[in-house]
């Protein structure tokens, strides 16, 4: 199982679509095994956007991710981080395919809902930056002998 790191961003958390977007991943069968509300400041986001920082919309970027509150969520899955990237879509929302969360919910390509995790290891760093080990949480889904085969869950 390979758990990823997802941010609803204020743009979701202000258009009141939490609900939404976690219905999505719990649909697909995604477990959440952690999840809290925080304000993010500069300086998690400069860590968190560190291959952003010197690009002309950092500020802007900055500044919407501060706009409100953001909700953190770990989401568990066998290939987790794949699976919830393209439930992503493309970053820009206008160009991301309908059927995912940007291309259902986003016209922009700053203001496009959710951030997930692009690669397992990033998934390890990001998930460190935003929740402590024992906010994390180890339990089975009850559902996992008919999410997957057998063979399938390692
Ligand atoms: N972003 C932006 N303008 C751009 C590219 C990115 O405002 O031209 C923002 C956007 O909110 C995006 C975030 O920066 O989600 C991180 O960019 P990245 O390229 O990592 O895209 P993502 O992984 O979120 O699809
Ligand atoms: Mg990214």
């Amino acid at each position: 199982m390979e758990t990823t790191l997802v941010l609803l961003k204020p743009s979701c958390v202000q258009r009141q679509l939490i609900g939404q977007i976690v219905n999505r991943f719990e649909r697909r069968g995604l477990l959440i095994v952690g999840m809290k509300m925080m304000q993010l400041d500069d300086a998690i986001l400069r860590e968190h956007y560190s291959h952003l920082v010197d690009r002309p919309f950092f500020p802007l970027l900055a500044q919407s991710m501060k706009a409100s509150p953001i909700v953190a969520m770990a989401i568990r899955g066998v290939e987790a981080v794949q699976v919830v990237r393209g439930m992503t879509g493309f970053t820009n929302g206008r160009r991301a395919d309908p059927g995912t969360i940007r291309g259902d919910y986003a016209m922009s390509n700053q203001q496009n809902i959710v951030h997930a995790s692009d690669s397992p290891e990033n998934a390890a760093i990001e998930l460190a930056r935003f929740f402590r080990p024992e906010e994390i949480f180890e339990y089975r889904h009850a559902l996992t002998d008919f999410l997957y085969s057998q063979d399938e869950v390692i």
